[in-house]
């Protein structure tokens, strides 16, 4: 049965694998090492940035390979903490994954100014435009798609106005990554992007960095990455990536109309199947993969669990949140009620998902409705 955690991660890509074991067979030299085979990975390494900037439409000395996003989000505030002024701001989107969460308030603490995005989860421009006018902040963060709800934010236009006013953005693309077109993305100064959330491997990832971002060093040793990020790179991983990306950009990210109904009837036939069921931030644009569902009654856990039983995996929420108590940061922003972002379930697709698969993930909500009984009514089990 199809999977529907998709933005938890997704499966090693076909074309991914054969690039990892061609590389991990062939290149494993270390591309630093002065032999013949290790100067012949440096040059597919240097291609395959070279490739990554072109979808994005950067320029390849911009691009550091990490482990991921989480890395490069850290690697970031660290960086804006020693180089920009001391008492400097953060204008941060409470909605952000936590890894820019937490690693902003380990850097800015009480000099973050929360943005106030619109019930949607959406981040406008004209307020920040404001904000920025009137109170000034040394830096930005605003993601391209959330996790949770698949909200896009317009991040172009909030790219332009950070520009305008000379504050850096930060970013997080992680979602955004294989499911809509990479162009564009080099508008943002720092950008942040993850492998396994796109058919790549997991534990491998990029930073785009600022142009002008001498100083900027994610890890202190070697001096690999254009003295960026040392540490030896993981070329198998970094190959697969550029396999897994090179499929999403060339064949897969042209079929979003088609499957944005797919979504949106699968939407109408949970709600025809438990009446009352609603989309969350169904106002905003949002990926072709993902819907938030909240349900008219029982846990999201029950729901999970009595769906997993049929074979259908899907999610409460984000997958780093997973086993914390308490309830979504990104439903509390939008204005749900605890009580009510308890009963949110996230179904997110991936490109092989079917229209089929959908219809059959919206029967089978039909189906377990009436076990997910409100808490008081059943026995925990
Ligand atoms: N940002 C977003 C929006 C994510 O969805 C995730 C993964 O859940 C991350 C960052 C963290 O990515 P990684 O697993 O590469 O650290």
């Amino acid at each position: 049965m199809p999977c529907f955690d998709h933005n938890a991660t997704t499966p090693l890509a076909p074309a991914a694998r054969a690039a990892w074991l061609l590389a991990s067979d062939g290149a494993w030299a270390n591309p630093s090492s002065p032999s013949r085979a290790a100067a012949r990975v440096k040059l597919q390494l240097d291609a395959a940035r070279a490739r990554l900037a072109e979808f994005l439409g950067t320029a390849p000395a911009r691009l550091v390979f990490n482990s991921g996003a989480t890395e490069g989000a850290n690697a970031v505030f660290a960086h804006w903490a020693h180089t920009l002024s001391p008492g400097a701001t953060l204008a941060l989107n409470p909605t952000e994954h936590p890894c820019v969460l937490a690693a902003a308030r380990a850097h800015f603490g009480d000099r973050i100014v929360w943005l106030a995005p619109d019930g949607d989860g959406m981040v406008r421009p004209g307020p920040l435009a404001d904000l920025l006018a009137r109170h000034g902040a040394a830096a930005v963060a605003v993601m391209a798609a959330n996790n949770e709800t698949g909200v896009l934010q317009p991040w172009r236009e909030i790219a332009d106005l950070c520009r305008r006013a000379g504050t850096p953005l930060l970013c997080d693309a992680t979602q955004w990554f294989g499911k809509l077109p990479a162009a564009g993305l080099h508008e943002a100064d720092w950008v942040l992007g993850s492998a396994h959330k796109f058919g790549g491997p997991k534990g491998v990832g990029f930073l785009q960095a600022a142009p002008q971002a001498d100083g900027f060093h994610g890890q202190l040793g070697g001096a690999q990455e254009n003295g960026h990020r040392a540490g030896t790179e993981n070329f198998p991983g970094i190959a697969a990536m550029l396999a897994a990306l090179e499929e999403a950009e060339t064949s897969k990210v042209l079929f979003e109309t088609e499957r944005l109904a797919w979504r949106d009837g699968f939407a109408r036939a949970v709600a025809a199947a438990v009446p009352g069921t609603t989309v969350v931030a169904a106002g905003a644009e949002r990926l072709w993969n993902t819907v938030s569902l909240l349900l008219p009654h029982g846990e999201n856990h029950r729901w999970v669990a009595r769906l997993d039983r049929r074979d259908f995996q899907v999610s409460t929420g984000s997958a780093c949140a997973t086993g914390k108590a308490g309830s979504s940061h990104v439903l509390a922003a939008l204005g749900l009620d605890p009580a009510a972002a308890r009963r949110v379930v996230r179904v997110s697709a991936c490109w092989e998902t079917t229209a089929a698969d959908w219809t059959a993930l919206a029967a089978a909500f039909g189906a377990v409705a009436p076990e997910v009984q409100p808490a008081d009514n059943v026995a925990e089990i």
